[in-house]
């Protein structure tokens, strides 16, 4: 459990927010064709937003460093923002610009087709990541993906590895990271095709990979191997593995998210890293429980408990 007296600790998300458009339809339509659809429904997203509310409901102190559009879906990105009491005075709002958009088909096979705007998201600069610098030298942890341009991502690194405080990189959507990078990262979360795919020559072995990320700066490399649970690896060290909590899982959506965002409060309130693995793997667990992203992110007390549940089991 965490302990007490660091209950919050500070942590600085500079990523993404969308708002995903869900259609369920019996078949995709045609160009041209117009069908009606079965139903429709909003959600909350982008990987930074949900590592966002996935950290500040474990007890994180959280703020978030991005962009939405001048839009109302960027009035309900930031209405979401203080209901989950996540701190947006750096999420700037962008004039002739919408927010970040996906628009999701789902068919009855359940196949999806995904049209996605980056909007906002793609406007995100290293200048906004500057602007933020008071915030990230104040906190405990920063934590990006890549859903935002990469020049903003290493501002983001640099920074904080100026200021000492620990770089955490969830690298989604995986792509070839530049050394630059890895070396103001400390700690990288991955699954197990991520962790391959940042680096030039990968074995697709995920703990080779994994350690072969270490020899390149982070200190500390975690991969998610879903219903498998998760390993860890430092250098020096043998390599750590944490089971996955037996849930019934119905929707895997968010697991990912629920993970690093349990992952970086229990970090950033320094727990040491075996007891901080088995939080984020009750986070991730409790989130294959519940359909949908946002909506499964669990909260503090469901994690306590599912931890005490097992702790003596
Ligand atoms: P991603 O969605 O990013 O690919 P994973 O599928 O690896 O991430 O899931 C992240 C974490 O969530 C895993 O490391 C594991 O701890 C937990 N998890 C995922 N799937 C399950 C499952 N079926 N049962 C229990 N825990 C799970």
């Amino acid at each position: 459990m965490l302990p007490e007296n660091i209950s919050s600790p500070k942590i600085v998300v500079v990523g993404s927010l969308n708002v995903d458009l869900v259609v369920q339809v019996e078949r995709f339509a045609r160009p041209g064709e117009t069908l009606p659809a079965k139903g429709f429904q909003t959600f909350i997203g982008g990987k930074g937003f949900n590592q966002g509310i996935a950290a500040a409901r474990q007890g994180g102190a959280v703020s978030i460093v991005g962009r939405v559009g001048d839009d109302q879906f960027g009035v309900m990105l930031r209405e979401v923002a203080a209901r989950e009491g996540i701190g947006a005075e750096r999420l700037i709002v962008t004039a002739g610009v919408s927010s970040g958009v996906a628009l999701i088909a789902v068919d009855d096979a359940a196949e999806n087709a995904i049209m996605y705007v980056a909007g906002a998201n793609g406007k995100v600069t290293p200048e906004d990541v500057i602007a933020a610098e008071s915030l990230i030298r104040s906190a405990d942890l920063v934590l990006a993906q890549l859903e935002i341009p990469l020049q903003a991502v290493m501002k983001a690194a640099e920074l904080a590895k100026a200021a000492g405080v620990t770089m955490m990189l969830v690298p989604a959507p995986a792509r070839p990271l530049p050394a630059e990078l890895l070396r103001n990262v400390d700690v990288i979360v991955a699954n197990r095709e991520e962790v391959s795919m940042v680096l030039d020559e990968a074995t697709y072995e995920p703990e080779t990979d994994a350690r072969r990320l270490l020899a390149k700066g982070p200190h500390t490399v975690v991969v998610t191997l879903g219903g498998r649970g998760a390993l860890a690896v430092r250098a020096g060290q043998p390599t750590l593995s944490v089971p996955a909590f037996p849930v019934e899982a119905v929707d895997t959506t968010g697991a990912g998210d629920a993970f690093s965002g349990g992952l970086a409060v229990a970090l950033a309130a320094k727990l040491p890293l075996d007891q901080a693995l088995r939080r984020a793997a009750a986070c991730g667990a409790l989130a294959c429980t519940v359909m949908g992203a946002e909506p499964s992110l669990p909260q503090r007390a469901a994690v306590d408990e599912l931890l005490r549940k097992h702790a003596s089991a």
